[in-house]
């Protein structure tokens, strides 16, 4: 991903921004940032820049859940939660299917880094909005995705059948994760362990 996408509307005509709102000028130490793009569409502000890298969510968040699917095929859930020189990933299978069985796997603190740099500087979750829903289908896919931070509340997203912009990218970013889960019953038994 290297193109700039608005979060909000999905237009791609974004402007770098360079100075700060007063508002942004007058949030305290911890919080002071600014958001890096304006939309030009939508005009909605995106993209954090903190100016102690230290408060920034990239650095605070340990741990993204992701659970997706449906009433027919059950639900799916991934963590992936930081540990001490690595990350710490478990797959849930579908309720449907569920026999009691998880599965986990470490993958390298820089992968998980890159994981969020992604969901934060490429994705802005934090741009995207609450809730997603569309009431006129029945059934079909509910999602929800929490984030959890060591210095703010988690951030909760979910949707029935509707999806944010940038929803098939959060998914490029997942899915390799759940693949392993299909990885393991292929019987590379080194990579992931049976709980
Ligand atoms: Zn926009």
């Amino acid at each position: 991903m290297s193109t700039i996408i608005c979060p909000k509307c999905g237009s791609s005509a974004i402007k770098e921004r360079k100075k700060q709102t007063p508002k942004e000028r007058n949030q305290d130490n911890k919080n002071r940032m600014r958001h890096a793009y304006k939309c030009e569409t939508c005009k909605g502000l995106f993209g954090r820049v903190y100016e102690y890298k230290e408060y920034s969510p990239e650095y605070q968040c340990y741990q993204l859940e992701f659970t997706v699917g449906g009433f027919r095929d059950g639900y799916k859930t991934i963590q992936i939660e930081q540990a001490d020189g690595y990350a710490n990933i478990t797959v849930y299978p579908p309720v449907i299917r569920y026999d009691g069985i998880q599965y986990t796997a470490h993958i390298p603190l820089s992968d998980w880094e890159d994981i969020k740099d992604d969901l934060f500087n490429q994705l802005f979750i934090l741009s995207w909005k609450k809730n997603y829903m569309n009431h006129d289908v029945m059934d079909g896919t509910q999602w929800e995705v929490i984030l959890t931070f060591d210095n703010r509340k988690p951030l909760k997203i979910s949707g029935s059948n509707d999806f944010p912009v940038l929803y098939n990218q959060f998914l490029d970013l997942v899915n390799p994760y759940f693949d392993l889960l299909g990885v393991e019953i292929a019987g590379y038994h080194t990579l992931l362990n049976k709980r």
